[in-house]
């Protein structure tokens, strides 16, 4: 079945209308209208061929909230009509170790992303949210709290998974001080979750104008992380630091902030290596770690923490029409605290 999309053509090209096919629902599938979409940085990462594993054409989008239309006769979990919601990834080999311990997104034959992973159906590569409706298997299809802002709650399926699983892995929680460096998409939902479990939460950002924000975001403090004696301050004070930074920069200078067993642990995937001065983590003893989103139920259990405690992403909704925009103020890091996509802009 067509359906309309956005879609990359090559690396340096504008985003572009492209109708794309669909599969029909099988007996275990579900298929959904998207409603809305979140723009996350690794989209443009995608788009633009950072990490060097492009297939095009690229139709990113890997936020989405919907509602589901069809679903196939075993379909037990969903029905016409239910919210819900997809996130990074659409399937995985669901017998592996770490498949079988709930951690799809680290299956040892490769989770099926949402959009650039292999198309176990229709062949080629599978395309994502900047679309008008998807096809998925209930197995990755989420739930959706009633109660929550819809289109503040797509950004929670990549951004708000991505800093929850961390947090909650290094048991993030009360007495402890927490870093979250770099305020945007995943930042600041990071900032929201460490608050919410009890830390000290203190925001590094670059960006003087988003003080404000970062305070009432939930931050106790904000760090400009270009300032030296500000920095100097925090020296070996942390427990665990969170870097949500989409660019290379200097993570020696976050190292040097943790105390004796602290993790700094990297979300950010910046194209570039980042080097790491070896003295920085013998003294004294520090780790550093990376995390890549989090398995299903987890997903699904972020999702119901953030309805019991209404948090949802702050968000700037953008028609698909402006999305090559939006991308361009993301790489100035203007961004707001995520763009999302209203996908009755692509319907109409
Ligand atoms: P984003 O909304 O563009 O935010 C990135 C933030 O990083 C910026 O707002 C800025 O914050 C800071 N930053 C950007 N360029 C910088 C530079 N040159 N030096 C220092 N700081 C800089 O991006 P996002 O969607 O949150 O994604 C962040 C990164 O996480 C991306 O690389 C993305 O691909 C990756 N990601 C990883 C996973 C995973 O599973 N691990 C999942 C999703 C995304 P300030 O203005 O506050 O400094
Ligand atoms: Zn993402
Ligand atoms: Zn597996």
């Amino acid at each position: 079945m067509k359906v309309h999309a956005y879609a990359a053509q090559d690396a340096a090209s504008a985003v572009l209308p492209l109708d794309i096919t669909r599969r029909e629902p099988g007996a275990t599938d579900v298929e959904m209208d998207i409603l809305y979409c979140g723009v996350c940085h690794s989209d443009l990462h995608q788009a633009h061929n950072d990490w060097k594993n492009t297939v095009y054409p690229c139709v990113p989008g890997h936020e989405i909230v919907g509602r589901v239309s069809r679903v196939g006769p075993e379909v037990t979990k969903f029905k016409v009509g239910d919210l819900s919601a997809v996130g990074c990834m659409v399937d995985s080999c669901r017998t592996c170790e770490n498949c079988r311990a709930g951690h799809e997104q680290y299956c040892l034959s490769f989770p099926t992303f949402t959009y650039n992973g292999q198309d176990k159906h229709l062949g080629g590569h599978t395309f994502g949210g900047y679309s008008t409706s998807i096809v998925v298997d209930e197995g990755f299809v989420l739930r959706v709290p009633e109660t929550l802002d819809l289109a503040a709650t797509a950004p929670l399926l990549c951004a708000g998974i991505t800093t929850y699983s961390p947090l909650r892995h290094w048991k993030v929680g009360p007495g402890q001080k927490v870093g979250i460096v770099g305020l945007g998409g995943l930042g600041h939902m990071g900032v929201k979750f460490a608050r919410a479990f009890g830390a000290h939460v203190v925001l590094f950002t670059t960006s003087p104008s988003k003080i404000e924000d970062g305070l009432r975001l939930g931050a106790h403090e904000v760090v400009v992380s270009t300032d030296a004696n500000a920095m100097a301050k925090h020296q070996g004070s942390f427990n665990f630091i969170l870097d949500a930074v989409s660019a290379p920069h200097d993570i020696n200078a976050y190292l040097g902030l943790l105390k004796l067993d602290g993790t700094l642990t990297l979300v950010g995937a910046p194209e570039q290596p980042l080097p790491v001065s070896a003295f920085n983590l013998l003294l004294p003893r520090r780790n550093f770690a990376g995390s890549a989103i989090g398995g299903i139920a987890e997903t699904q259990e972020m999702l119901d923490f953030c309805g019991q405690h209404g948090i949802v992403s702050d968000i700037e909704l953008i028609p698909m029409q402006g999305i090559n925009e939006a991308w361009a103020r993301l790489l100035k890091q203007d961004v707001r605290y995520r763009f999302v996509i209203d996908m009755a802009s692509l319907k109409s």
